[in-house]
């Protein structure tokens, strides 16, 4: 029911005969004051309040639209209104308009307004009809609200988002933040500038970044002939020199004109067209690591606080990052200098071993030592001789597959073959400590149905002695071992069991890493053979892994890869 004295309502909205110069009202006495009251709420709204005709042409403006395109309200009237919106945003406004008449709903488009100052900032427009009783559609009633804050923390973030990928995605501290640099142009800059700290503690240029290739030689030119001077007071030195950032909001041609060394200098300057810029430190565990450098000039955008922020988050992660292959790069250099530590002192002990061996014979021939006290001191020499040459030509195996220079020699082997070698090279091992020893080949294999691998045999027969010599050493007399073969799906999987005591599910992640043993007393060994076991499979494009139970025994497993034989059918007779 509708009061006497208010005005009436069409759809809810404004009324049909209203002289739209005002906020509308038809109806008896009261209705200056009811516009008076509607004028005054829209006018403290913080959103631009507006309605319109459907051709768009504008009735009505709130304070604030004036305030904010910063024209007297008449002119605001006069235009079309879509002069505001950025022309890279009138097309999809005009659409949405196109289709809200269309369709009678209720219109809905983000678009870039121009502000007073000549700054575009993002807005959400909304406007519903109004309609006659008839539901033609007489005007639009509208706000638009200032979204340009909350665009650029939802941007940012994802800006960020995608720069943590690309910094994580490489430990090459070069690459990556060139391709930061190149993520940041044009979203956050027209240009973006990397410079790193080395080593010597000089600073070099890592990245330049623009859309135009051309400008990126210009910038690169610029930086050959006038290199920043490390004792400046400006720009990346000082930044590099007090580790805080550096924000210049707007560029004048006299702080260009101050900074260029000569009158080429300042051209180059000039041609850069430098509007606003922001220099970040790259720093991480107090140690200054670089600088990023973000700057502003087509595109006219000045940089403010909230760019600041955004720039330093990046800076932020891409310091972490740079800090992370630095720390990656030493502990590998430091694993280097391991390896080739070891694999050098290795091959010098294998050489002297070589003496100790041949002198050893040597003495036990020329002296006929008998039975006793000095041939069991010989024997004794020769048993720990060779345990340090397998624990040498482990080491340098390891050596060589940690290097990935593990050379492999591969022929077709004939898998039945390669496992009879193996059986009866470690048979006398198991044998010794009383323990039964096994062989059981599936019967394709053994008939030669199934083709045969492609493997260094001598490397295989190795990973074989290494699993039955763990097998052997765990296992106690009268348990059983068992080699076997069985065909997979383009491959052989080979398996070593035992009846031993077993790993411990949380120890099986491990046991495969180099110098790895489980803790417990009395256990010998060097934690090596399955390590290197792995590196052997893996260099044949095989896997290897174990399954076992606690109280029940393990079962090691490797694959081999079958050897493929173009099969040639002879043609009938
Ligand atoms: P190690 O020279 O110490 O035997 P390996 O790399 O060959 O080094 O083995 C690593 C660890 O895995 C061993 O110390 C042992 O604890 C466990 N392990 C390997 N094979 C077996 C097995 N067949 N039964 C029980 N434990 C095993």
């Amino acid at each position: 029911m509708t009061r006497a004295d208010e005005p009436q309502q069409v759809d809810g909205l404004l009324p049909s005969d209203a002289p739209y110069r005002h906020l509308s009202v038809s109806g008896p006495a009261d209705a200056e004051g009811f516009e008076q009251r509607h004028r005054t709420i829209a006018d403290a709204l913080p959103d631009m309040v507006w309605s319109s005709l459907p051709d768009g042409t504008l009735e009505y403006v709130n304070e604030r639209t004036v305030e904010y395109l910063g024209r007297t309200r008449e002119e605001v009237l006069a235009s079309t209104g879509d002069d505001a919106v950025h022309p890279d945003d009138r097309a999809d406004f005009a659409a949405a308009w196109q289709e809200c008449l269309r369709t009678g709903e209720s219109f809905r488009c983000e678009i870039r307004l121009r502000r007073r100052d000549g700054i575009y900032r993002w807005h959400l427009a909304r406007a519903l009809p109004g309609r006659s009783p008839e539901g033609q559609i007489l005007r639009f009633i509208g706000t638009s609200t200032d979204i340009e804050d909350q665009k650029r923390v939802e941007e940012g973030e994802r800006f960020l988002a995608k720069a943590s990928a690309v910094l994580s995605s490489s430990l090459e501290t070069a690459t990556t933040l060139a391709s930061v640099a190149k993520l940041a142009v044009p979203f956050l800059a027209d240009w973006c500038v990397v410079d790193i700290v080395g080593d010597d503690r000089q600073t070099r240029r890592l990245a330049v970044a623009h859309r135009d290739p051309t400008k990126v030689e210009m910038a690169w030119e610029m930086y050959r002939r006038y290199p920043d001077d490390p004792r400046s007071t400006e720009g990346v030195p000082i930044v590099l020199r007090t580790g805080e950032p550096l924000l210049v909001t707007s560029v004048s041609d006299d702080s260009l004109a101050g900074t260029a060394r000569d009158e080429e200098h300042l051209q180059f300057l000039r041609d850069l067209g430098l509007k606003s810029y922001i220099i970040v430190p790259l720093k991480a565990r107090g140690r200054m690591l670089g600088a990023m450098m973000f700057v502003t000039s087509d595109s006219g955008r000045l940089y403010d606080s909230a760019h600041l922020a955004l720039t330093q988050d990046l800076a932020h992660r891409a310091s972490l990052a740079v800090d992370n292959a630095r720390l990656y790069q030493e502990a590998e250099n430091a694993i280097q200098t391991r390896d080739n530590f070891v694999a050098v002192v290795s091959h010098e002990l294998r050489n002297l071993l070589g003496v100790i061996v041949l002198k050893t014979t040597l003495l036990k021939r020329t002296t006929a030592i008998e039975p006793g006290p000095a041939r069991d001191h010989a024997d004794a020499i020769q048993r720990s001789v060779e345990r340090m040459n397998r624990l040498i030509h482990d080491l340098l195996d390891l050596a060589s597959i940690e290097a990935g220079q593990f050379q492999l020699d591969r022929e077709p082997q004939d898998v039945a073959a390669v496992i009879g070698d193996a059986f009866e090279q470690l048979q006398p091992l198991a044998v010794q400590k009383h323990l039964l020893f096994e062989k059981k080949v599936a019967p394709e294999i053994a008939s030669g149905e199934v083709g045969s691998v492609f493997a260094d045999r001598e490397r295989i027969v190795q990973v074989f002695s290494n699993l039955v010599g763990n097998a052997v050493k765990f296992t106690p007399a009268g348990g059983r071992i068992t080699l076997e073969a069985a065909p997979g799906k383009g491959e052989i999987r080979f398996t070593v069991s035992d009846t031993g005591p077993g790993i411990p599910p949380e120890q099986t992640a491990h046991i495969f890493d180099r110098f790895w043993r489980v803790k417990q007393p009395h256990r010998q060994g060097t934690g090596l053979g399955l390590s290197i076991a792995k590196g052997i499979i893996d260099a044949h494009e095989g896997r290897l892994w174990v399954e076992t139970r606690v109280g029940e025994g393990s079962r090691f497993h490797f694959t081999l890869p079958l050897h493929e034989v173009a099969s040639v059918s002879a043609p009938p007779e």
